[in-house]
């Protein structure tokens, strides 16, 4: 049985019987049926679907936005946002598919060669709960697009919001089977990897997951994606502007409850504008609101799930511990966690080292470029960095140091239909949304006319 549970109020909300392995092996027939006549349809008719699927997120954004702030604690006003983010998705890949996917003439000795972008069958999606929907449809919207079909296993905490979404795209008028929730814990995914129908698998979560899912899926000769977090550094120079660069580092580590792969989980600080800095900084983080996710005016709810914030407690006591100093926050209530911020912060402090998957940053003062390069670079992640600074061509410049997937200029690094996601090191491999993530699960065919 799989249940929801409030973070916020503790109570009970739903309660899900898993399949058995029979029922499984129905639903990845019915899959495979699906997909043997949706690979045959245009893009016409699949961008008509994906159109109609935006449609129904917008008109139900309030039950399916109300869904995830009842189930992970999600402030209600940034859980409207992300169901609008789901539509643009969508709305995104209805538009570009046919562009993205369309023969690539290849000039050889031939009379004619090109490449061929052609669908695999059933992917699976392995998809964590801090964002319920955008983290589904980033991986849906470009999948049916491109002719495949989609079986998702969820978060167990998230159950309800993955039966939604199934339910966006019967709505929409996508076939049966062309997009399936399945209600199945961890145990069975190997069950579903083995299966000769499902061609590959997508997984966004923790680093054991990601592991154990490659490795089965390596196992069976299919292909992966991972998408495993990060421990992105915010970088302030000493010329950046510094209102812009501390609205944008808060709302860089706070939003989602600082629980977002792509978060700023490491504040570098040039030692010049510590002091100013960390002023404006503590000021900006004491006014955000924490409360009632369900109230509109709260910025900073509950995290997931209780055992999300003993382990970050953990981290900052034992960073406190190692000589880090507390200047905000540190308290956790149940499964709430105060705003916290630490100074002092040297590299191998837990809060500098690990990921933390809650509000709670770490202060590091840095004496020059270089440092600062080596500061970010020194993280087993590799999922992206920002530089703030108004010496945009330095920036540019600096861009080639850092080891991730993403360097963004006075910006927080953040998820874009039209840029590719993902990252290097233990952030995972692979690319989701833009053309590169549409072109992951397909069979790029070389066809060769002499
Ligand atoms: P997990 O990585 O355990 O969960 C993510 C997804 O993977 C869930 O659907 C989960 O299913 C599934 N899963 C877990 N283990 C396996 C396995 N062995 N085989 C197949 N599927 C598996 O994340 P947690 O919820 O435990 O969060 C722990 C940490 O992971 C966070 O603190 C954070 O560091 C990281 N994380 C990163 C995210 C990101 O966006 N990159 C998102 C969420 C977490 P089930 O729920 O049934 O266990």
């Amino acid at each position: 049985m799989k249940s929801s549970i409030n973070p916020y109020t503790q109570e009970k909300l739903y309660s899900f019987k898993e399949l058995t392995t029979k029922q499984l092996k129905e639903k990845l027939q019915q899959s495979h049926e699906c997909f043997l006549e949706w690979q045959e349809t245009t893009f016409e008719q699949r961008s008509d679907l994906m159109n109609r699927a935006a449609k129904v997120l917008v008109e139900n954004k309030t039950l399916y936005a109300e869904t995830i702030s009842k189930e992970m604690g999600k402030p209600i006003s940034q859980a409207v946002a992300e169901i609008e983010k789901c539509a643009w998705v969508c709305e995104y890949y209805a538009d570009k598919a046919k562009d993205q996917l369309k023969d690539e003439i290849i000039e050889t000795d031939a009379q004619k060669s090109y490449v061929s972008y052609e669908p695999l069958g059933i992917i699976l999606a392995v998809m964590p709960w801090n964002y319920p929907f955008w983290q589904v449809f980033r991986f849906a919207a470009p999948n049916l697009m491109a002719g495949n079909v989609g079986v998702l296993k969820h978060a167990s905490n998230v159950m309800k919001s993955a039966e939604l979404i199934a339910e966006v795209f019967t709505e929409a008028g996508f076939p049966e089977g062309c997009f399936q929730n399945l209600i199945i814990g961890s145990d069975l995914v190997e069950t579903v990897l083995e299966n000769e129908w499902v061609k590959a698998a997508t997984l966004t979560g923790s680093k054991p997951a990601g592991g154990s899912v490659a490795a089965i899926a390596g196992k069976h000769i299919k292909k992966t994606v991972l998408e495993l977090g990060g421990s992105n550094a915010l970088i302030v120079f000493e010329d950046a502007d510094l209102d812009s660069t501390v609205k944008t580092c808060v709302q860089a580590r706070f939003q989602n409850t600082g629980q977002s792969c792509i978060a700023g989980k490491r504040l570098l600080v040039h030692q010049n504008i510590m002091e100013e800095f960390v002023d404006l900084f503590i000021k900006q983080v004491r006014e955000l609101k924490s409360g009632d996710p369900m109230d509109e005016n709260t910025y900073i709810g509950t995290l997931a799930r209780e055992d999300l914030a003993e382990d970050l407690e953990k981290q900052v006591l034992k960073s406190i511990e190692m000589g880090a100093k507390l200047l905000l926050g540190g308290k956790r209530n149940g499964s709430y966690y105060e705003p916290t911020v630490l100074t002092n912060v040297t590299e191998k402090m837990p809060i500098f080292k690990e990921e933390t998957f809650g509000p709670a940053i770490g202060i590091t003062a840095f004496q020059s470029d270089e440092e600062a390069i080596r500061f970010s670079n020194n993280s087993e992640f590799g999922l992206g960095v920002s530089l703030f600074t108004k010496d945009t061509e330095k920036a540019l410049k600096l861009a080639p140091c850092f080891e991730e997937g993403a360097v963004f200029i006075n910006e927080l690094v953040k998820s874009d239909p039209r840029l590719p996601f993902g990252g290097i090191k233990i952030s995972g491999y692979g690319r989701e949304l833009s053309s590169h993530g549409i072109r992951e699960f397909v069979n790029k065919k070389t066809v060769y006319l002499k």
